[in-house]
C-alpha cells in the first residue's frame, strides 16, 4: 500500500498507516470525513474520503483501491481497516494523520449534540493558501 502511493505521488516521501478508532468510525459506516477543525482545512482540505471497495489487508487489491481514492488528497479512510496519512516529510504525515483523527472525534462529538457547522469553502480554500505560504516560506514547523 506504501509503494502503490510512492509511485503515484512523486510529491509523497512519507506514508503513515494506522488503526484509529475515530477516523475509522467513518470508514465503518462509509461516510466521508468532513473538515470541521481549521488545522484539519489547513493541511487536509475540505475532507477526506474512504476507499471504495472494502478490500482485504495486506493485498494489492487494498493497495490500488487506497492509492486511487487518496488521489491528490493527503489522507484516505480505509473502510473497516483504519487510515493512510501522506506528506512531503515523515513530520507532515504524521501531523495530517493526528489532524485527521482529532478532526474525526470532533465531528463525531458534535453530530451527537446537533449539527456540525461547516466551512465554507472560501474559508478552507484561504486557509490552505494561508499554510501553504508560511509551510513554504517561514517556519515549515508552525502547524
Ligand atoms: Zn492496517
Amino acid at each position: 500500500m506504501h509503494a502503490a502511493v510512492y509511485k503515484k505521488r512523486a510529491d509523497v516521501n512519507a506514508v503513515i498507516h494506522t488503526h484509529p478508532v475515530f477516523s475509522s468510525v467513518f470508514g465503518a459506516v462509509k461516510m466521508a470525513l468532513p473538515a470541521i477543525s481549521e488545522d484539519f482545512a489547513q493541511i487536509v482540505g475540505d475532507k477526506v474520503d474512504f476507499a471504495e471497495p472494502y478490500e482485504l489487508p495486506g493485498t494489492e487489491e487494498l493497495a490500488i483501491s487506497a492509492a486511487k481514492a487518496l488521489g491528490k488528497h493527503n489522507a484516505v479512510i480505509l473502510p473497516n481497516h483504519g487510515s493512510l496519512s501522506v506528506g512531503d516529510t515523515i513530520k507532515m504525515a504524521l501531523k495530517v494523520s493526528v489532524v485527521l483523527e482529532k478532526n474525526a472525534q470532533i465531528y463525531l462529538f458534535a453530530r451527537l449534540l446537533g449539527t456540525p457547522q461547516l466551512f465554507q469553502q472560501k474559508d478552507i480554500d484561504a486557509m490552505q493558501a494561508f499554510a501553504k505560504n508560511m509551510y513554504g516560506k517561514k517556519n515549515k514547523d508552525y502547524i
